[in-house]
This record gives structure tokens, sequence and C-alpha cells, in this order.
């Protein structure tokens, strides 16, 4: 069982070493659904640095026998926990529309993702790993083979608690290497089912190991461990720049997966109405909540009024409720403190002098933490609403002239993860992939979201280190060895 009961109250355990387990600090926070205020989901543990200390040490131990393994081996283990999570989409997602107010519907799709990520890094364990190179000695063989890293520490963020776990601890996991997870606060409870499931399919004691609490906390002893050989993160730029000094001073991997400020440009030779619901998509499904949303929306000059009358009248339309209520188009934010930043960010757009064309206001406001679909536009670049990550439902018009300027708009971020184009002119398309600055880089589709199978990452501020997802995550979650044999 992965809760105990405790004075009516349904606590989420720690998981170390095989077992569900109290942590000792017998403190716990409580997980809040941010569609009805007053309504908590449950408890999690506000663990101590003896129980992550607890969770290193048998992640060490298991790790050695768990790196020998055959990765086919490794893979069925993957491709077990696989079929339990698909058995339990609807309990999994369930949870996820719970803690962080998704609609059901993408908690679903996000779910299956996860059984879609395990089930491609099961594969992964039969691919051949290394290459032959030739040796200028003829009776020499050469060749690279790759080893795991040991312990992995991974800290993920609440707006994707299934989908990011899962493609940081897969690819950690067929690799060879144990992993020690510290989950968002907001998202515990979910992140629990989904290693719940890798437990239920058998994996080894002390291969897997998750432990709930205050990031400050758990996820700077986390770094700093002896027993931590690495680190993946994905969240905030503040926090993953603490954790990469603290990785450096360690001499230790890391892996950081960051903001984004994710421009689309509309071109005047767009499929206007195409570009209109992509950006309303891209923009505003999750409630924004994407590190990959859309969020600066650089329009031609030619074709702005059109594209804004489609966008407001795609945008009217929209829905805002809880999730789990069929027709719900966007649920609320998170939490009350992300519909608070939300909030500031659309002051600041007001005082800056931008115009607010729609939207902009909280709504519902009894019942959750809603806020109306909101665009800005008469921005300017150096605004604060076009220049900083907001993680909300709020889309930024800006108009230019010539596509040079677009670009050049495009270009001008400290992130550079995702950005879109729409246009139907192959010199267009060619310039943007050319001198485009971002590591998504996406014709005529949304900038938010990319196939599991293919390398996600950014530039600049976005990301650092090596790529995620897919071929590419082998290269963090490995050291090449490189063999010479006479
Ligand atoms: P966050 O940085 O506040 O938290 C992320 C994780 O770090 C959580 O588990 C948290 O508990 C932990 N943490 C908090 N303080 C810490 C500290 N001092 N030391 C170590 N760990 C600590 O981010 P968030 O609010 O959960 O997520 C939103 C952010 O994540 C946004 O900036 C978004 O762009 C980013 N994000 C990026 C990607 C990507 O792939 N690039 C994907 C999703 C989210």
């Amino acid at each position: 069982m992965n809760t105990m009961t405790e004075s009516k109250k349904t606590v989420t355990l720690n998981y170390i070493n095989g077992e569900w387990v109290a942590s000792d600090s017998e403190q716990t926070a409580v997980s809040k659904n941010p569609a009805k205020i007053g309504e908590d989901v449950g408890y999690y543990q506000m663990s101590s640095s003896n129980d992550f200390d607890q969770a290193a040490v048998s992640a060490r131990k298991a790790q050695k026998a768990w790196g020998k393994l055959a990765g086919s081996v490794r893979g069925d283990y993957l491709l077990k926990a696989a079929a339990i999570l698909e058995e339990r989409i609807e309990d999994v997602a369930t949870a996820m529309t719970q803690e962080m107010g998704k609609t059901f519907a993408e908690a679903k799709g996000e779910t299956a993702r996860g059984v879609a990520i395990l089930r491609y890094y099961a594969g992964e364990g039969m691919r051949a790993i290394g290459d032959v190179i030739p040796s200028s000695d003829s009776d020499a063989l050469m060749f690279t083979t790759r080893v795991p890293l040991g312990v992995v520490g991974v800290i993920t963020p609440w707006n994707f608690p299934v989908a990011i776990p899962l493609w940081k601890m897969a690819p950690a996991l067929i690799y060879g290497n144990a992993v020690v997870v510290k989950p968002a606060s907001d998202t515990a409870i979910t992140c629990s089912k989904v290693i719940n499931c890798l437990h239920d399919a058998g994996i080894p004691a002390g291969v897997v190991n998750m432990v709930t609490g205050s990031g400050a906390k758990i996820g700077m002893e986390m770094v700093n461990h002896p027993e931590i050989d690495a680190i993946t993160f994905t969240g905030s730029n503040t926090v993953g720049k603490q954790l990469a000094h603290a990785a450096v001073d360690r001499g230790i991997k890391y892996q950081l997966e960051m903001g984004g400020k994710n421009p689309v440009i509309v071109a005047n030779d767009a499929d206007l109405e195409l570009a209109a619901e992509a950006t309303i998509s891209g923009g505003l499904k999750s409630t924004g909540q994407k590190c990959t949303a859309t969020s600066r929306v650089i329009v031609h000059k030619d074709v702005y009024e059109e594209f804004k009358e489609k966008l407001l009248t795609k945008m009217k339309t929209i829905t805002v409720g809880d999730g789990f209520e069929t027709g719900t188009w966007m649920g609320p934010c998170a939490s009350e403190g992300q519909l608070e930043t939300v909030l500031s960010y659309i002051e600041k757009g007001k005082q800056e002098g931008a115009k607010l064309l729609y939207g902009g206001n909280q709504v519902l406001k009894d019942q959750g933490y809603y806020v109306e679909p909101t665009v800005f536009e008469n921005a300017t670049p150096s605004m604060t609403i076009a220049r900083e990550e907001i993680f909300g439902p709020v889309l930024v018009l800006l108009k230019v002239d010539t596509m040079e300027e677009a670009l050049e708009m495009a270009n001008d971020s400290e992130y550079g993860l995702s950005a879109s184009i729409f246009t139907t002119n192959i010199g267009n398309m060619l310039s943007f992939i050319n001198e485009m600055d971002a590591g998504l880089v996406r014709i005529n589709a949304e900038s938010a979201g990319v196939e599991l199978q293919a390398p996600f990452g950014g530039m600049k501020q976005s990301s650092s280190h090596s790529r995620e997802q897919g071929r590419a995550a082998i290269e963090f979650f490995t050291s090449i060895k490189t063999v010479f044999v006479k």
C-alpha cells in the first residue's frame, strides 16, 4: 500500500528499498484541489534527512546488481510497469486532475504518454549502444561501450506529474542506473501512483526510491549527498541554477530543463485559421502551464487584424471550469500561488501600457483558482509580459513590419525552448529553421509538445547539458568507456 491512514488522514508514504514507509519526521502536508477551494486531495510526508539518506543508500546497494542485468531484462520490468499503468490510467489521471487541475482528458492523455515512454525505453534496452572505431593498429579492436552513472537524483515539477518523472526515470533505469525521485509537492500523490506501478511490476528493491517533502530541503540534500552521482531536474530557472552550482561544486553530472518564453510567428502568407487554432491550443491548453506553451505571438502587420479577429473568436468559446466536467476546455491554475502569479503579471501588463484585449479576470472565485484566458496587444518587446515566463493562460500579441523583424524579436529572449512559425513560404521556413535559437523549431505546428522518441530541450537559459527523450537521453544517463583490445 502506498498510503496509510492516520487520524482520518490518508497519507502518501515514501518508497524506500522496495517498501512504502512512513517518514521518521512524522510531519505531513496537504495536497489541495485547485478546482475546489477547501477540498483536500490527501497528504504527503515532509520527509527528514534520514529518510533521504536511507533512500540514497538503498539505491546505491541496488544499483550494483541492476546495472549488471541485461538491458532486455531491465526492459521487461518497464514493460510490466507499462501494462500496469495502462490498466490504471483512470485512477492516475483522476489524482492528476484533482491535484493540479488539468482537464481529465489531458490527464488521461498524459498518463497514456507515460505508458508509451515506458514501452519506448524498454525497447532501448535491446539497442546497440557503442561504436566500433577503426584502430590504426590492424591487430587491435577498439570500441566504445556505455556504462551507468550509478544513482541518479530526479527532481520534477507539478505541471506534468506523470510524463516528466517517467521520461527521466525510464531512461535512467534502462541504462542501468538506480533512482531517487523527489516529486513536486503539489503532485506527490500522482507521482506515488506511478512509482507504485514500478513496485507492482516487481522492480528489485532499492532500484527506484521516492522521497516527498520540501524542495528546498530534500532537493538540496539530494544534490549534495555523497551517494548521488547525477541530478536531472525540470523546474524553474531559479532552482535550476542553485542545483547547477551545487552539482559543479561536487563535480557531478547535471541536466536542467527550465523555462521558456516561446514565440509563434504568423507570416503574411500563413494559413490564419490554422495559426489561430494552434496559438490557442499551444498557449492555453493546460491553462498555459507548459514549459513549451506559446506566450509571444509575433504577427506580420498585413494579417494582424484578421489574425486577431480569428484568435478572439476562438478565445471567446473557451470554457473554464473543473477539469472533471465534460465541456471544460481549460481548468484552474494549479495552485493559489500560481493564480496570484498570473494575476500579478496581468496587472503588470496593464501598468506597463499594454492593451488588455480579452480576459484578464479571476473567475469562479468562490470555487477554485480560475482565471480567464487572456490576451494583450500593443505590447513592446521590453515589457515584463513579453520577457518573463508567466506560466499561465496569457498571450501577448506583437505586431511587426517584416519577417526579419519577426525573427529578431522571436530571438530577443533569454530563453530558447520552443518556437513556431506559420507560413506557406519555403524561404520563411528555411530562415526560421536556420536562424531561430530554440531547441524545438516547429513549422505550421503549435509550440507546445514534441513526440517522445525525439530529443527534447532548449537553448540559452531554457536548458543545460544534453537533451531528454528519445535516443538523446543516453547521453546524460550513461558514461562512455573507450575500450582497446590487443
Ligand atoms: P520549481 O523549480 O519551483 O520546482 C521544481 C522541483 O524542484 C520541485 O520538485 C520542487 O520541490 C523542487 N525544488 C524547489 N526548490 C528547490 C531547491 N531549492 N532545491 C532543489 N529542489 C527544489 O518549479 P515548478 O513551479 O514545480 O515548475 C514550473 C517550472 O518548471 C516553470 O518554470 C516551467 O517552465 C518549468 N518546466 C520546464 C520544463 C522543461 O522541460 N523545460 C517542463 C515543465 C516545467
